[in-house]
């Protein structure tokens, strides 16, 4: 298989990661969280996480660039000395070979600014850190682009359930997709990977939806617009993070709709990379709201794409079509 080595150090540091942030989760405390001068929370995790896989991609793939979202500035004040310690002692259970200064290194590590050449990876190691707050959805999410396009995509969901059905039950899943090669999943405990596959349904009405749980990242207003003009009868499933794209991907919805809330966003590479090379190798397809290709050799964002707009593959075409007239784009 192309990319083995790759698969096989990404999902190692996916699972670590994974790991660290269920540990993070478990003691939850107030002090864990900080708020970035953007305001968004972040927490050890977020910090820990990209550490962790940061490292692994130094040690195995020293060439390699990373585009990370996190950077250490804010761990190297001195008011965030606490936060600093809580970081390199999670980071120290997986890796206790590593000083203080080596773990803020490899966190800043995850700075370069992307582009179409070449090969560098990307990670989001807390994906959905409000959902992670709350106790619900997030995801580690690490994929490898090379010459502007995604090649691998590996995306660890700690609180996924095994099983859609009965939403209750044992979680933790690990999704991995190659290009050309498929997408598979995995539990946090079970080494053992299943191939998985987008629903068949090509009846819109019988489709289902998921969107994000915060207003703020996508229009709720405007998708219940599209849904009813496809017909869609049920609720949408609201979950944070790119666990919405392994939903799709494995088929607990068809639709995953990201519609803008505000002129000027730009979708970041970390939030789109590997859900994008799940979903495409699980028989999906993914664009933005127009209908056009996600473009991931730009740098750090996909500014000329707006919106997301990820699907089974069958609906594809009707889906971007109601989202155009119910956007007028
Ligand atoms: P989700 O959990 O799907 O709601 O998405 C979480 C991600 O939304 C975070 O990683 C942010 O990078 C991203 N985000 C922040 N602001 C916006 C926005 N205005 N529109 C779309 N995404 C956003
Ligand atoms: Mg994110």
């Amino acid at each position: 298989m192309p990319y083995e080595l790759e698969r096989e150090i990404a999902l190692k540091a996916v699972l670590k990661a994974s790991r660290l942030c269920r540990s993070v989760q478990a003691n939850l405390v107030e002090e864990a969280t900080h708020v970035k001068k953007d305001r968004s929370p972040v927490t050890v995790a977020d910090f820990g996480a990209q550490a962790v896989v940061s490292r692994d991609l130094m040690t195995h793939f020293p060439a390699d660039r990373l585009v990370g979202e996190e950077d250490a500035a804010d761990l190297r004040e001195s008011s965030n000395m606490k936060i600093r310690e809580q970081v390199v002692r999670h980071v120290s259970a997986i890796h206790p070979e590593l000083s203080d200064d080596q773990v803020l290194a490899a966190i800043d590590h995850g700075t370069y600014a992307g582009g179409p050449e070449g090969r560098h990876w990307t990670l989001d190691p807390i994906d959905g850190t409000k959902g992670f707050l709350r106790g619900d959805q997030y995801a580690v999410a690490l994929a490898l682009i090379e010459e502007g396009k995604v090649v691998l995509g590996v995306l660890g969901c700690p609180n996924l359930p095994h099983d859609a059905t009965p939403r209750e039950g044992e979680r933790g899943c690990v999704f991995t997709a190659v290009k050309g090669e498929g997408a598979t999943m995995r539990t946090m405990e079970d080494a053992v990977e299943f191939p998985i596959r987008v629903t068949d349904i090509d009846d819109p009405t019988r489709a289902s939806f998921c969107e994000s749980v915060e207003k703020a990242h996508s229009s709720q207003s405007d998708a219940a617009r599209v849904a009813a003009r496809l017909g869609i009868e049920v609720e949408p499933f609201r979950i944070d993070s790119q666990c919405k794209y392994a939903a799709v991907a494995r088929g607990d919805a068809s639709i995953y709709l990201r519609l803008p809330t505000r002129k000027g966003y730009e979708e970041k590479i970390w939030d789109h990379a590997a859900g994008a090379m799940v979903i495409t190798e699980a028989g999906g397809r993914v664009t933005d709201v127009r209908g056009d290709e996600l473009d991931f050799s730009i740098g750090r964002t996909l500014r000329d794409n707006l919106g997301v707009i990820v699907t089974n593959g069958r609906l594809h075409d009707r889906v971007v079509a109601a989202v155009r007239s119910v956007l007028g784009v």
